[in-house]
């Protein structure tokens, strides 16, 4: 029901997920320096604590797990925008950088925070900056021969004029696991698409502009992530011939097939074949049999909108009918009788005589369908009595404007 309409769904509001993108609606707002905006002082707390992993921005890029988050020295609001972030990543498979030497799920050290700060002040923050040329002062027998192993620590440290701690340094060194080192070597990574503030790659084909992210941007992603099979599709295909257009390609059209709420809902439980006819009220025990009233076979919903020759004479006397009425020849294939006309009809007629006959298809199933379950005689004259009304129901409102 959450879903979008061309899904199946309704876009019914989901609690849970708006909850999720109101929060993540605060990155954008975290991120975002307006010059002409002078007064950001609401920001120092966020930045305060965000600053001590690197900044939200550099935070939002690493390679942090959910065990790593909950460890982190953050107010509990600050994990959770965090946590939507790293879910919403999860869910489109985003490549993770995992090359990041901090806050990285792989790269297991003791927290410190202050080596980072210094180390990301020289922009030293990927595994690939402590890789050397293929020479090595450090002991073979601890590194083992490879190409461009890690810098010894008075290479590094001469490098990136960075003053610290010998032990430290081969802390962070011995703590990269030999496969991400190998894997660092093959591919050297652009620092400055890493930290664009613009520009995250959600997945392969998706790219997100973290600045302009808003909450219905983040909730339509998180929403739009489920690719559910709706079965009634896959029920449709199996009963109606392959080359008929797929029910799916319908769903988009319950918002606006006609404006009486009643058809919507008939039409978009016909959609997903949620209609009750003998056969399933047999099933559920509330009939007696499963046989079609008309015409004693057994009843289903392709048998009431298809098979059964009640319908098919019922539609063709319908068809007859509107083709004398409107002075037009149409024909409607048995999918079009089922789902309503298809593009290409549509494409040749007036729109209006086409809306019209999609509108008395819908209404000529919907009074079969009501009658069946009484169960009552199907009659055209009772039809076209209560169609003609509706009709005019249907036409949209007289333009007020002289
Ligand atoms: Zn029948």
């Amino acid at each position: 029901m959450v879903q979008d309409y061309n899904k199946g769904g309704l876009r019914v509001p989901s609690i849970e997920t708006m909850a999720k993108s109101l929060k993540l609606a605060w990155i954008s707002r975290f991120l975002q320096s307006i010059p002409a905006h002078d007064d950001e002082s609401w920001k120092v707390i966020p930045n305060h604590f965000f600053d001590k992993y690197g900044g939200l921005n550099f935070l939002l890029r690493c390679n942090y797990d959910k065990n790593f988050l909950y460890k982190m020295c953050l107010p509990y609001v600050y994990k959770l925008i965090l946590l939507h972030f790293l879910e919403l990543e999860i869910s489109y498979n985003t490549q993770f950088c995992r090359f990041v030497l901090f806050n990285n799920k792989d790269i297991l050290q003791s927290n410190q925070v202050n080596l980072w700060r210094v180390w990301m002040n020289k922009n030293v923050f990927l595994v690939q900056d402590l890789l050397g040329d293929d020479d090595t002062n450090l002991p073979r027998s601890i590194m083992g021969y490879m190409k461009f192993p890690p810098f010894s620590y008075s290479e590094f440290s001469r490098k990136f004029q960075l003053n610290g701690n010998f032990l430290q340094y081969m802390q962070v060194v011995s703590a990269i696991p030999k496969d991400l080192m190998d894997d660092a070597r093959r591919c050297h990574l652009d620092k400055t698409s890493i930290l664009s503030e613009s520009s995250f790659q959600l997945s392969a084909d998706l790219s997100l502009d973290l600045l302009k992210m808003k909450n219905r941007n983040y909730y339509w992603l998180l929403i739009g992530k489920d690719q559910l099979e709706i079965n009634a599709n896959m029920k449709w295909e199996r009963d109606l011939l392959p080359e008929t257009i797929l029910a799916r390609h319908h769903f988009s059209r319950v918002k606006n097939i006609c404006r009486d709420n009643k058809l919507r809902e008939f039409y978009f439980k016909l959609l997903h074949r949620i209609v009750v006819t003998k056969g399933e009220l047999f099933m559920y025990g509330i009939a007696e049999n499963a046989l079609c009233p008309y015409c004693r076979q057994n009843d289903s919903i392709i048998h009431t909108f298809c098979n059964c020759h009640w319908t098919k004479w019922f539609f063709s006397e319908v068809i007859k009918w509107f083709n004398v009425e409107n002075a037009t020849s149409f024909a409607p294939s048995s999918s079009e009788l089922i789902f309503g006309l298809n593009n290409d009809i549509k494409n040749q007629s007036s729109s209006a005589i086409v809306k019209k006959l999609d509108f008395t298809l819908l209404f000529a199933k919907y009074y079969l369908y009501i009658n069946k379950l009484a169960p009552k005689d199907l009659s055209l004259d009772e039809f076209k009595a209560k169609i003609s009304w509706r009709c005019d129901f249907e036409k949209p409102p007289p333009s007020t404007s002289l």
